[in-house]
C-alpha cells in the first residue's frame, strides 16, 4: 500500500505500523514505552507514553505511531508544529512527576528519559511548580532495586516478566494516579516470585529498576591490606565487556580484561572457566550415574537431569516445581564451586585466613548477586563468593579508575584457578553447557576418544530445542531451553510425556549468560546477542585443550585435594540442595 510520510512517498506491507514505515524513509520517531524484543519475538507496544504520536491527515486526534497501522493514502505528518507541541508538554508531564536527581542516577548517562529530554530540548517544567510528586517506598532486594517514583509505567519490565519469563512478579496494579508496576499485593521482590533475572533491568529506560551495586564494598575491601582479594571472571563478560568502551559487539577482550582487574588492584585475577570445567565433571559424573541406573533398570532413578548453573533458574523452579527438587542435579553453579574451592584449598595453598580472603566475581548476571548471598554457600556466616560485580559495574570501575581500556596490553590470568578448557568457555552461550558436558561425559561413557568436538546440533537461539547424541550406540537425548517462559513450555512437556529426554539445559536468559541482565543494554537486539555467541565459539576453537577433563589444573585439583568427582568432599564443597519456595508464588 502507498502512503505519504513527511512528503515522501512509500510503498509498505499490509500491517505495518506508522512508526516502521516512518523508519523506512529515514525518519527515527522518538518513543519510550515501545520496545521491540526482537530476539525474544516480542513487541511492547502498549502506547501508554505518547511520545511518538504524529499527525495523520482527516484524524482530530494525534495517533501514536507505535501502535498505528498504514493505510492506502495515509498522509502522515512525524515532526510538525503541534507534533512537537504535544510531544514536548507529555514529556513535560513526565518529568513533572520525576524525581529530579538525574546528576547521582545510577541511570544517569544511559536514561532514556534523559536522552529525550536531551533530544526535544526541554530547558523548564511549566508544570511542576507547586506540584506535588508521588513518592514510592524503595524496594531493595540482593540484586534489584526498584524505585518507583522513577517508574513511567512503559510496562517494557512487565511484558519481559510475564509474556517472556513467565514468572510473574511484575503487573500494572492501582488505577490513574496510584498506578505501578509492583508485585502483587504489595510484596517486597525478595518475597515474591522474582528470580532475579535482572531482564526487567535490562530494559528498563530509567532509574525505576536498577542492580544493587557492589562496587563501593569491593573498593573498600581493595584498600583494606589486611585483605586479599581475588576476582573471577564469568565466560560471557569477555564477549560483551568490549561495548562498554566502544568496541562492536562480539569482540573478545579476554586479555584486556585481565590486564583492567590486575590494574585495579586485585591479587589475583582467576577465571570462572576454571569452575565451568569442576562444573563438568561433576554435573557430567552425576548424568553418567543416572544413566548407568537407568540402564541397569532401576525404575527410581531421575532422569532427564536438569542443569543447575542458573540461579534465576534455580530460583523458578524452586518456586514453579518443588515437587522436582530431586530432579535437577545438586551440582553448585561456577560461581559458587570458585568461591568455595578458593576460600578452602586456595586460601591453604597461598596462607591466608578465609575471612582474610575476598572472593569478587564479575558476573553477566544480576542472580549471581542473589546466589551468593544464599545461606548454603556460606560457612558461619562467612560467604565463599563476597561480591559479584555485572559486567555494567566492572566497566564503570574501570571507567572510574582511568584505565584506557582500548590501549591495554593483552595479560594472561593466574595459575592454578585460571586455566580453563574451551568447553568452559561456551557456558556462556544457550546449549553450551549441555555440549561441554556432552564432549566428557562421551568419553568417560565409551571409555573412547571423542573425535566430534563441536556439537552443532546443541547450538542455536530457538527457544525450545532438542537433539540426540549417539553415545557409542545408546542414544542421549537432549532437551535445551533459554528463557524462563521456554523453559516452563519444556519442563510441562516432560510432564505430560512429549519429551523423552535423558538430560536438559537450562538458562533463563536470551542467548544464555551473553544476554544476561548485568551485560551492556542489549534491548533483545539478536545481532548484539548472536555476536557475542559466536564470540564465545572461537575462543573455545582457539583453546588448546577443548574438554574438561582434560584440564591439567583440575586434575591436580581432584589428586591433590578432592579425591574424585561426587566423593564425600566434593560433595561437601560442590554440591547444594534445595527448597520449596511454592510460597513465594
Ligand atoms: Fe544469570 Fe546466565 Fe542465568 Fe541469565 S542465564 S540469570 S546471566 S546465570
Amino acid at each position: 500500500m502507498q502512503l505519504t510520510i513527511d512528503n515522501k512517498r512509500i510503498d509498505v506491507a499490509v500491517g505495518t505500523t506508522v512508526y516502521d514505515a516512518a523508519k523506512q524513509v529515514g525518519v527515527t520517531i522518538p518513543r519510550l514505552c515501545y520496545l521491540n524484543l526482537e530476539a525474544l519475538g516480542i513487541e511492547n507496544k502498549p502506547a501508554s507514553c505518547r511520545i511518538c504520536v504524529v499527525e495523520i491527515e482527516g484524524r482530530r486526534n494525534l495517533a501514536p505511531s507505535c501502535a498505528t497501522l498504514c493505510t492506502e493514502g495515509m498522509t502522515v505528518k512525524t515532526s510538525s508544529p503541534r507534533v512537537l507541541n504535544a510531544r514536548k508538554t507529555v514529556l513535560e508531564l513526565l518529568l513533572s512527576d520525576h524525581p529530579k536527581d538525574c546528576l547521582i542516577c545510577p541511570k544517569s548517562g544511559r536514561c532514556e528519559l534523559q536522552n529525550l529530554a536531551i533530544r526535544m530540548g526541554v530547558r523548564e517544567i511549566h508544570s511542576i511548580e507547586n506540584a506535588e510528586m508521588s513518592t514510592y517506598r524503595k524496594d531493595q532486594s540482593p540484586s534489584i532495586i526498584r524505585n518507583m517514583d522513577k517508574c513511567v509505567l512503559c510496562r517494557r519490565c512487565e511484558t519481559v516478566c510475564n509474556t517472556v519469563q513467565t514468572v510473574g512478579a511484575l503487573s500494572g496494579v492501582n488505577r490513574g494516579f496510584m498506578a505501578v508496576v509492583a508485585p502483587a499485593f504489595e510484596q517486597d521482590l525478595q518475597d515474591s516470585p522474582c528470580t532475579f533475572c535482572g531482564q526487567c533491568v535490562a530494559v528498563c529506560p530509567t532509574g525505576a529498576l536498577t542492580e544493587v551495586d557492589h562496587t563501593p564494598r569491593v573498593v573498600r575491601a581493595l584498600a583494606d591490606p589486611t585483605k586479599t582479594v581475588i576476582v573471577q571472571t564469568a565466560p560471557a563478560v569477555r564477549a560483551a565487556l568490549g561495548e562498554a568502551f566502544g568496541m562492536p559487539a562480539g569482540t573478545l577482550v579476554t586479555g584486556k580484561m585481565v590486564a583492567a582487574l590486575r590494574q585495579i588492584g586485585f591479587d589475583y585475577v582467576f577465571d570462572t572457566d576454571f569452575a565451568a570445567d569442576l562444573t563438568i565433571m561433576e554435573e557430567g559424573a552425576e548424568l553418567l550415574s543416572r544413566i548407568h541406573r537407568m540402564l541397569e533398570g532401576d525404575s527410581n532413578v531421575k532422569l532427564p537431569i536438569l542443569t543447575s548453573c542458573c540461579p534465576a533458574w534455580v530460583n523458578f523452579f524452586e518456586q514453579n516445581y518443588p515437587d522436582m527438587l530431586d530432579v535437577p542435579s545438586t551440582a553448585r553453579s561456577p560461581q559458587q564451586m570458585f568461591g568455595a574451592i578458593a576460600k578452602t584449598y586456595l586460601a591453604d595453598r597461598i596462607g591466608v585466613r578465609r575471612d582474610n580472603l575476598i572472593v569478587v566475581s564479575i558476573m553477566p548476571c544480576l542472580a549471581k548477586k542473589y546466589e551468593c548471598r544464599r545461606d548454603e554457600f556460606k560457612v558461619d556466616g562467612n560467604p565463599d563468593v563476597d561480591y559479584a560485580l555485572s559486567t555494567r559495574e566492572l566497566a564503570q570501575l574501570i571507567k572510574e579508575a582511568n584505565i584506557d581500556f582500548n590501549a591495554l596490553p593483552d595479560d594472561n590470568f593466574d595459575a592454578p584457578m585460571g586455566e580453563s578448557t574451551g568447553a568452559a568457555v561456551i557456558f556462556g552461550a544457550t546449549g553450551g553447557v549441555i555440549e561441554a558436558a556432552t564432549r566428557t561425559a562421551y568419553e568417560l561413557f565409551t571409555g573412547k576418544k571423542c573425535r566430534q568436538i563441536d556439537f552443532h546440533e546443541l547450538r542455536g537461539m530457538e527457544g525450545v530445542r532438542t537433539a540426540s547424541v549417539d553415545f557409542d550406540g545408546t542414544p542421549i537425548h537432549i532437551g535445551i531451553a533459554h528463557q524462563l517462559g521456554n523453559a516452563r513450555k519444556l519442563l510441562d512437556g516432560v510432564r505430560a510425556g512429549r519429551y523423552h529426554l535423558h538430560a536438559i539445559e537450562i538458562m533463563a536468559c536470551p542467548g544464555g549468560c551473553v544476554g544476561g541482565g548485568g551485560q551492556p543494554l542489549h534491548m533483545g537486539n539478536a545481532q548484539i546477542i548472536c555476536a557475542r555467541q559466536q564470540a564465545l565459539y572461537r575462543e573455545d576453537a582457539q583453546k588448546p585443550l577443548r574438554k574438561s577433563h582434560e584440564n591439567p589444573y583440575i586434575q591436580q585439583l581432584y589428586n591433590e585435594f578432592l579425591g574424585r568427582p561426587l566423593s564425600p568432599k566434593a560433595h561437601h564443597l560442590l554440591h547444594t540442595r534445595y527448597f520449596d519456595k511454592s510460597t513465594n508464588n
